[in-house]
This record gives structure tokens, C-alpha cells and sequence, in this order.
């Protein structure tokens, strides 16, 4: 009931999908393994995840009352390396999400050409109002549980909404507790403790990397161009500091209070220090107007982000979308009602499956870093970033020009490929 409540505001343009993430996933996988001319039989293998682990973490909060959470980790499909994926601390995780967040990671590493398989996990649990010392006993109590799976080369976990540096923290160390000092088994740390520079601004300026990437496709100059940003966390926050530093104009901003906007143009460096130093809530930020969070669709801009939940983009509100170009920095914000309204109206979408890679891109530096204890400075890693995000830019495209595919459409396909190349390639099936 909570859940549908979250899901029908009354706004229908503020509503998330009524498809579920899985549908998604699912309908974009059956059309590239149709593509591929692959067998029938063995569709399954390469749908369903290897291996589901679902645990129950009850917790006494400060309220008094005993919580009973539930946490999960799913690992898709391990054929090109060890499980690699993010962890969600959100009240709406539900299995079927993290099944489709983790067989997204599995699509994901293939294109990008890293060695590594897809996993998701989560907790349904609602962060806003809890102590640190809460969140820290939900996220150790977690890993505890699913420890047997978990390790440099079974499946490394990293940051996803609702978690963070910290939270990477305390899940190394725990892990350290139970198998001894393994800085590998986790990414996304503080640099303190391992973590790799430039991995907590990876996957938004990875997101920017492929904007650069489109808007020299479409003849645009990034310095001359307005944006739009939904979610204002990790990713969406870098999205913004990046494109200031292209000298793009950020317009509206959206977050879970509400939304605001300025023709002006908002200062990401103030708004970030408004909203993640200060504590403040988005829609209170002094230097932009606030507006309703439906209108927030229609700003007109050259580039809108998505960079907050799956199933954001639908045909309530992909039809008065008023951008050129759209880049997916959340994982599945677009239903696929939708990706057919948005290529009819002639908006260049870049996917969520290359569009937000460079999160786990810089992830596999983190652990490579990890497994040599060397580290590489900023500036390397950003160029290493770049080299990949373009090139998994450039196979895609490629392939979409090719075969007359959406670019979606033709990082499915190779994404699948690769996977079923290296299963067979093991001798897993003929
Ligand atoms: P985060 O928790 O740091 O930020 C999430 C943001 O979304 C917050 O600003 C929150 O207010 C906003 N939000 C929540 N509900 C909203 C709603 N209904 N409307 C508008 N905004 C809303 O999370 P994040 O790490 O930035 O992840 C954002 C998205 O990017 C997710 O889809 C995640 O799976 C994807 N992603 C993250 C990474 C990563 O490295 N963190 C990598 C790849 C993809």
C-alpha cells in the first residue's frame, strides 16, 4: 500500500512507471536476444540470476520499536568475472528492482568491455531521519548475512542511492572482521581507506563524457548549452559540477522535496554546498525559483538528466519533455512507452547502460588499484575514464549506425553478445 501510495501522486506527471523495472529490463533483453538469433532454450539461463540471497535485518531504531528490514543480493550472471554492483538503501527496493538493477550490471560491464559479472542489493529501509549509528548497524548487520558471497573475487558491492563512502566504510570493515584486511571487497571508499580519486565523481562526469560525446554527433557546443538535472545526489550533483565546468547552464534541478529553476542559471558549487554541506532542503535554496515538480518536465533545455529513481520518464510526461538530447544517469528512468514518444519527438537518447558506466568503470580501477595497494592520482583515472567512455560511445554507435538500431537498442545487443560469448567460451552450454 506505502508503495503505491509513493508511486500515484496526484500529479500524473510526478508518478513513477506503472511498469515495473523488471518489465523493462526484460523487454529490452528479449528484443536483443531475438536480435542476436539466439536459441530459445537458453534464453533462461541468461534471464534469471545465478544466485538470489535474501535476508531479514531487524533493528531496534531510536524510536523504540523494533524494524524488521529486508536485505538482499542478487547476482545475476558471473560469466565475464566476479559480481559487481551497487547497494541501494531505499524504501521501495523489492526483489523484483534489485533482479533488474542486477541484470542491468551485467549488460553494463560487458559493454564497457570490464571484467566483471552483474549483482544489485539493497535494503528497504527509508535513510531519511536515521541516526549514522542506525544506518551503521543496517549496513554491517547486512553484510554480516551475505558475507559467504561477498569478497574480492566473488562479488564487490559499491554505492548506490542511499549509500555512500561511509557506508562502503563500514561494509570493508566488517568484511575485514570475518576475513582479514580486504580493502578489494568493496569500491567506492573513502580515500582514506583505499578508495580510488575521482570514483565518487565517476559516474556523473562519465554521464558528461557521453554528452560531449552526443553533442559532437549533433553538431552542439557544449559551452553554449542548458541543462536540467533530476536527483540531486552523487551522480546528479557531478552531472552538474561537471557541465559548469563545459560552461553549460544549469536550469532546474529536481530532488525528492520538490524543484526549483533559474533562467539565470544555478551555481552547482552553491547549490551543492546549500543542499550536502548545509543540510538544506533544495526547494529552500535562496538563489532560484521553486516550482511544481511536474512543471520541472517542461523547462526548456538543450539536455536533461534523469539521475534519481528507475521509471521517472513516462507517458505522462516523455511527451512534454522540452529537451534536444536526454542522458541517462539513473538505471531505467525511461519506460519503453516512452522511448518509443521520445524518438518520435526526435530526442537523442543516450542509455543508462553506457550513459552511467563510468561509476563502475572507476569501481574496477578501485579495485585493481586495491588488489596492487598502488594508487594512480586524479588526473590519471579521469583520463582512463574518458578513454573507456568513449570507446564504449564509439562500439555502440557503430553498431546502431549499422545495423539501423537505437543506441539503446545496439548496447543491449553487444551487451548480450559478450555475456553468451563468454559462456560459451567456458563451456557452459553449445
Ligand atoms: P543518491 O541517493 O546519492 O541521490 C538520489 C537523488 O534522487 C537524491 O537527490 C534524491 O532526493 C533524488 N530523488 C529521490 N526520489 C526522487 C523523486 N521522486 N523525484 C526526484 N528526485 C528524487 O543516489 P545516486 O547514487 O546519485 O543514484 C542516482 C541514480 O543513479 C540511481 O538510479 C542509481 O542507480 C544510478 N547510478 C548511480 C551510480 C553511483 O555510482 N552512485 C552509478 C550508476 C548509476
Amino acid at each position: 500500500m506505502a508503495t503505491e501510495a509513493l508511486r500515484e501522486p496526484a500529479d500524473p506527471r510526478t508518478r513513477r512507471a506503472r511498469v515495473s523495472e523488471l518489465e523493462v529490463v526484460r523487454h529490452h533483453f528479449d528484443r536483443a536476444w531475438d536480435s542476436l538469433g539466439l536459441s530459445d532454450d537458453a534464453r533462461q539461463i541468461f534471464w534469471e540470476p545465478y544466485r538470489e540471497v535474501s535476508v531479514q535485518i531487524p533493528i531496534k531504531l531510536s524510536d523504540g520499536a523494533m524494524h524488521v528490514f529486508h536485505g538482499f543480493r542478487i547476482q545475476h550472471n558471473g560469466a565475464r568475472g566476479p559480481y559487481k554492483g551497487g547497494m541501494r538503501f531505499h524504501p521501495e527496493v523489492d526483489i523484483d528492482e534489485v533482479r533488474a538493477l542486477a541484470s542491468m550490471m551485467t549488460w553494463k560491464t560487458a559493454v564497457a568491455s570490464i571484467p566483471f559479472g552483474g549483482a544489485k542489493g539493497g535494503v528497504n529501509v527509508d535513510t531519511r531521519g536515521l541516526k549514522e549509528e542506525e544506518l551503521q548497524r543496517i549496513a554491517r548487520s547486512l553484510l554480516d548475512k551475505i558475507d559467504k558471497v561477498i569478497g574480492p573475487n566473488r562479488d564487490i558491492p559499491a554505492p548506490d542511492i542511499g549509500t555512500n563512502a561511509q557506508t562502503m566504510a563500514w561494509m570493508m570493515d566488517e568484511y575485514g572482521k570475518l576475513n582479514g584486511h580486504t580493502p578489494a571487497c568493496v569500491t567506492g571508499k573513502p580515500i582514506s581507506l583505499e578508495g580510488s580519486y575521482g570514483r565518487e565523481a565517476a559516474t556523473g562526469r562519465g554521464c558528461v563524457i557521453m554528452f560531449e560525446e552526443a553533442a559532437a554527433r549533433l553538431g552542439i557546443d557544449p559551452a553554449e548549452t542548458t541543462f536540467t538535472v533530476q536527483g540531486f545526489g552523487n551522480v546528479g550533483s557531478w552531472i552538474a559540477r561537471a557541465m559548469r565546468e563545459l560552461g553549460a547552464k544549469l536550469v532546474a534541478v529536481a530532488d525528492q522535496d520538490g524543484a526549483i529553476r533559474s533562467e539565470a542559471g544555478i551555481d552547482a558549487d552553491r547549490l551543492v554546498e546549500h543542499v550536502h554541506v548545509g543540510g538544506g532542503k533544495l526547494t529552500e535554496y535562496p538563489e532560484a525559483e521553486e516550482i511544481e515538480t511536474g512543471d520541472f518536465y517542461e523547462v526548456p533545455c538543450d539536455v536533461f538528466f534523469p539521475a534519481a529513481l528507475g521509471g521517472m520518464v513516462h507517458e505522462d510526461n516523455a511527451p512534454i519533455l522540452a529537451c534536444r538530447v536526454m542522458v541517462e544517469g539513473a538505471n531505467n528512468p525511461t519506460t519503453f512507452a516512452a522511448d518509443e514518444i521520445l524518438a518520435d519527438r526526435g530526442i537523442y537518447v543516450v542509455p543508462d547502460l553506457i550513459a552511467n558506466a563510468g561509476g563502475v568503470v572507476v569501481s574496477y580501477f578501485e579495485w585493481v588499484q586495491n588488489l596492487q595497494h598502488f594508487r594512480w592520482e586524479e588526473p590519471a583515472v579521469n583520463d582512463m575514464l574518458r578513454s573507456v567512455m568513449k570507446r564504449t560511445f564509439g562500439e555502440v554507435l557503430h553498431r546502431a549506425e549499422r545495423d539501423g538500431r537505437s543506441l539503446r537498442e545496439a548496447a543491449f545487443e553487444i551487451g548480450v553478445d559478450r555475456v553468451v560469448e563468454a559462456s560459451r567460451t567456458r563451456g557452459y552450454f553449445s
